[in-house]
């Protein structure tokens, strides 16, 4: 808008109507007074601001004019009749004014000029938006930065107060952090600590699990700078997610190397102890086996009840030491498998035998869905034997009101899968991997069914070994399915 300010009615109507006939908007005031309140109300593009007036005149209205924030920027054209001497066009610049026009207006100059100056501030004054926006966005992006900085400090502060050696990492998988204990194992920031030569190279299996963008979880044996002794410790190191794309990372390496050595004392006292038990008991056994034979052969009735009562439980206790020992050998690296070519399908129809035949007084049913298995196929025969013995004395025990098992074989191209159904007591979703942990068992069941918990474990190492697959699936209070495969060639 253009404001007009002349004390001259006729002056402001013409100049007015030049102005509005080309779409210019006009204001207008009749003293230097009323101008000056205008202009501090309203926001004007240009003031065309007569000389002449009573009261205040033009010069000292533009002067008061620079005086104010809001009004020291707009352009002025001064316009008067009388004042053509060089003196008063100097003090018409001095005061503020842009431009000086003297009267009788040639209205075609006074238009060009109005124009020019009219686009001019508004130029200027879209510059100064867009300068104001700029000015707010950086100072916004200055003023994130710095909550950014104390949230990322506040994040280290926490990583350095962490027992842990903790670090983390960019998207790339450049180290970017690390807290003082990293020191402890490791001169470089940028660099992991040394590692055992027997354990993994940290570097690529992080590479490995980076491009997956998954998390890697593994035991590792760590040098430590001043002592120079190796000690176990548990990396884990998560991607950190934006959305849908990974951030950055976080680590720790937990030191577990007390645990670890506590683990391998116990371990080492399985094996001895199983060690220690199983060659008196084996005699006691012999020797059981021996007046067993005898009583039978004397007919002596009562006692040999009692004696093959007493040979059962050493039987058991004989299984029981036998798995300790097997603990203690998968502990070892020390679980032989020795595969040859055998017929599985035999090997299922004589463990059902042995099942049936150490329950016959139970009312135990198995039932048997044959998947037809045409050749021989590799596996050990007595490990796999002791894998069917457990599932199928396990899917017994777990069953105290339903003694009915199903046996299953399917074979497809690649491997023949056996399956071991009961149902009975079932086992919770969330505790099903775990069955196949060492010394795991199912709280709710364990006190009601005896057992150590570590058939299933034995049983997983033995799959393992053999390229094969182990696993279940089950429902609380229906019934559980046991399964594992084997490959066929
Ligand atoms: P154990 O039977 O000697 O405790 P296992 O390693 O054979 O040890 O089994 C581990 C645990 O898995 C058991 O303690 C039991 O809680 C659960 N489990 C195994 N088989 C079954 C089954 N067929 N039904 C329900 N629970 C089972």
């Amino acid at each position: 808008m253009i404001l007009i300010v002349d004390d001259n009615q006729n002056n402001i109507y013409s100049l007015k109507k030049l102005l509005e006939s080309k779409d210019f908007q006009v204001d207008t005031a009749n003293s230097g007074e009323e101008a000056l309140g205008k202009a501090l109300k309203n926001s004007y593009a240009l003031i065309i601001l007569d000389v002449q007036m009573p009261g205040m005149d033009g010069f000292e209205v533009a002067e008061t004019f620079s005086g104010y924030s809001k009004t020291k920027e707009i352009p002025i054209i001064f316009l008067s009749a009388v004042n053509t001497d060089k003196r008063f066009i100097t003090r018409g610049y001095a005061s503020g004014g842009i431009d000086y026009v003297t009267k009788p207006i040639d209205p075609e100059i006074l238009l060009l000029k109005v124009k020019t100056f009219y686009h001019l501030q508004e130029n200027n004054l879209a510059m100064k938006k867009t300068q104001q926006s700029l000015e707010l966005e950086v100072k916004g992006r200055r003023e994130s930065q710095v909550t950014m900085k104390s949230e990322i400090d506040h994040f280290h502060l926490l990583l350095e107060a962490l027992p842990q050696i903790a670090f983390t990492l960019t998207k790339d998988g450049v180290i970017n952090f690390v807290n003082n204990k990293w020191y402890q194992y490791s001169n470089s920031e940028h660099e992991f600590p040394e590692t055992h030569p027997d354990d993994h190279i940290i570097q690529d299996e992080f590479e490995r699990c980076r491009k997956k963008g998954q998390a890697l979880q593994l035991e590792t044996r760590l040098k430590n700078l001043e002592s120079g002794e190796y000690r176990y410790h548990l990396l884990r190191m998560s991607p950190v997610y934006e959305g849908n794309n990974v951030k950055n990372w976080v680590g720790t390496f937990t030191d577990i190397d007390d645990q670890k050595k506590v683990e391998k004392e116990k371990d080492e006292f399985l094996s001895i102890a199983s060690h220690e038990l199983k060659t008196p008991l084996t005699s006691i056994k012999a020797y059981m086996q021996l007046l067993d034979r005898k009583l039978k052969l004397d007919n002596k009735n009562a006692e040999s009840v009692y004696v093959a009562k007493a040979l059962s439980q050493v039987e058991k206790l004989n299984s029981l030491i036998s798995d300790l020992l097997d603990v203690s050998k998968i502990e070892n690296g020390k679980l032989k498998i020795n595969k040859k070519p055998a017929n599985l399908e035999n090997l299922i129809h004589n463990t059902i035998d042995i099942i049936l035949q150490t329950n016959e007084n139970s009312s135990v049913k198995i039932e048997r869905h044959i998947g037809k298995i045409e050749r021989l196929i590799p596996f050990d025969e007595i490990r796999i034997e002791q894998v069917l013995i457990n599932f199928l004395t396990n899917a017994i025990k777990y069953s105290p009101e339903n003694n009915h098992v199903i046996v299953t074989t399917f074979v497809d191209e690649d491997e023949v899968k056996v399956s071991v159904t009961d149902f009975g007591i079932g086992i919770p979703d969330f505790k099903q991997d775990a069955v196949f942990h060492k010394f795991y068992r199912v709280e709710e069941s364990s006190l009601q069914f005896q057992g150590m918990g570590i058939g299933l474990y034995i049983c997983s190492e033995i799959i393992k070994q053999h390229n094969g697959t182990i696993g279940l699936s089950s429902k609380v209070e229906e019934g559980s399915t046991f399964y594992f495969t084997l490959p066929l060639n």
